[in-house]
């Protein structure tokens, strides 16, 4: 349920509704426009709506059927824009996020991460903890590979993006990166989702391999559900019939989101093509589409990657991506921050 406030409802009026709510078991949560206060009321508690709708400063009172209510644009109708030490997703901003698939050595961490950050990257991403299909795959260096992230990152003046897998490696992930990634096979781990939303760290929440919008919407608001409210969607592609590309890029995610939630979406068409040579096509997709960002994997080496090298950039590719993206941003009213 959602209570929106009258635009002259004062504080006190305000603070009235939410002592009222909380005292019927709900949980608030508040949301400040510019020129209404809407009170996010969640919880599996029953009321009569119109106790609340006759209360002082209240104008009406919004009931929503979708479980999810603190992502929805109702709750919160202006964009959210995640700031990661001064790199910005959502709004007008279109963040930038490249690296390797995984961490394999300093050397191929530090090769890619300087023609990156020439580039005007500010964003390197790479996993320690790697989700394989295979058992046999190579799994990840683990916390070695954390500090070779944060130990380059560091140099080229770069933030760390990195995917957490489970809940006894959050710690780690506090200690070395500055944002928290949660695979698209850990997209339903609730568990996991609501020891996140503890956590002070932005979150890119990837969507699952078969998820609905709603469904991903709804794992959001666990993220969101203790007060983190820095969360990132990320589509990468979903399973289709289709065998042509590893999977299908839901360009139309972006717009539909964006209108269903506040929360920026950035596009990965690394894991939504599989393939390099639809990487720049399907990024430039995206931005004329309203992407908050674009992630994409590169590696010095493709040939020579332990995981996902056909689908990863050469750096003097991704160079040329990044100056396209920059040049169409304005037409859709963002830019690169
Ligand atoms: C990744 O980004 O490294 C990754 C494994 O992606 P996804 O969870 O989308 O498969
Ligand atoms: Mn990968």
């Amino acid at each position: 349920m959602l209570i929106v406030m009258n635009p002259k409802a004062t504080a006190q009026q305000v603070d009235e509704v939410v002592k009222f709510i909380e005292h019927k078991g709900f949980q608030t949560h508040i949301s400040r426009g510019d020129v209404h206060t809407v009170i996010g009321a969640v919880g599996d508690k029953t009321i009569d709506m119109r106790d609340v709708e006759i209360m002082d400063g209240v104008d009406n009172i919004i009931k929503i059927s979708t479980s999810y209510k603190l992502a929805s644009r109702t709750f919160k109708p202006d964009d959210t824009v995640v700031d990661v030490k001064g790199v910005k997703f959502g709004g007008g901003y279109c963040g930038m996020i490249a690296g390797p698939c995984t961490i394999e050595s300093y050397e191929q961490m530090d090769e890619t991460a300087k023609v990156l950050a020439q580039t005007g990257v500010r964003v390197l991403r790479g996993g320690a903890f790697k989700p394989r299909t295979s058992p046999y795959s190579f799994q990840g260096l683990g916390e070695e590979g954390l500090k070779i992230i944060r130990e380059v990152a560091d140099k080229y003046n770069m933030v760390v993006a990195s995917e957490v897998m489970e809940i006894s490696q959050i710690d780690l992930f506090v200690k070395y990166a500055d944002i928290l990634q949660v695979g698209a096979r850990n997209m339903q781990n609730f568990n996991l989702l609501r020891e996140l939303s503890y956590v002070k760290k932005p979150i890119i929440l990837k969507r699952g391999l078969s998820s609905t919008i709603d469904e991903w919407l709804m794992s959001a608001e666990y993220l969101l559900s203790d007060g983190n409210g820095d969360v990132i969607l990320c589509e990468r592609g979903i399973r289709t019939f289709e065998r042509a590309t590893r999977n299908t890029l839901d360009i139309s995610a972006i717009p539909v989101v964006q209108k269903l939630s506040h929360l920026p979406i950035i596009v990965d068409p690394s894991h939504g093509t599989g393939l390099r040579d639809k990487v720049l096509p399907m990024s430039r997709a995206a931005a004329a589409a309203g992407a908050d960002g674009i992630m994409v994997e590169v590696h010095h080496s493709p040939s020579n990657a332990l995981c996902d090298g056909p689908q990863s950039l050469y750096p003097q590719d991704y160079d040329k991506l990044f100056n396209d993206i920059k040049v169409m941003l304005p037409l859709v009213g963002k830019q690169i921050n």
